[in-house]
């Protein structure tokens, strides 16, 4: 497994991504909740270098979901990809639902579970859940 692959819903937005990756948590920030519809969003780090993203159609948007950050979005069929951010220089953040080949890791760590949503009730995972976004030691977050 050298290399894994995903789309968007509606296929036009397409990606592929070297392995390996850099990180991979569960996020239970705000912002995710209301900008994907769900109560957590499992996210995938890479260096942005390592994708490639094929969008024949023109389809990738950007908003600027805070300053410095910015959310990845297929214009026809609305799927949120991507993620990017100042605070992750050189980091492409991947939507973990949107791949459709094997990804190298599971979920490390729950970030933000500070806000998380109080009517899903997740079972013991053995995972750290971290109020804060990002960790120096693991590098991981959203
Ligand atoms: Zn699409
Ligand atoms: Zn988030």
């Amino acid at each position: 497994m050298t290399t894994t692959r995903g789309t968007c819903l509606c296929g036009d937005l397409r990606f592929e991504a070297t392995l390996p990756t850099k990180w991979v948590a569960h996020c239970h920030c705000t912002l995710c909740q209301r900008a994907h519809g769900a109560p957590v969003v499992t996210w995938v780090g890479f260096e942005a270098a390592q994708v490639q993203i094929h969008d024949a159609q023109a389809r990738l948007q950007w908003y600027a979901s805070t300053p410095g950050a910015e959310r990845g979005f297929c214009a026809r069929c609305g799927t949120t990809l991507f993620f990017r951010s100042i605070r992750w220089p050189g980091e492409l953040h991947i939507v973990r639902s949107n791949f459709d080949a094997p990804v190298d890791r599971d979920p490390q760590v729950h970030v933000h579970y500070d806000t998380h949503a109080p009517w899903l009730v997740l079972g013991y995972d053995g995972l750290a859940r971290k109020p804060a976004p990002a960790d120096q030691e693991t590098g991981t977050s959203e």
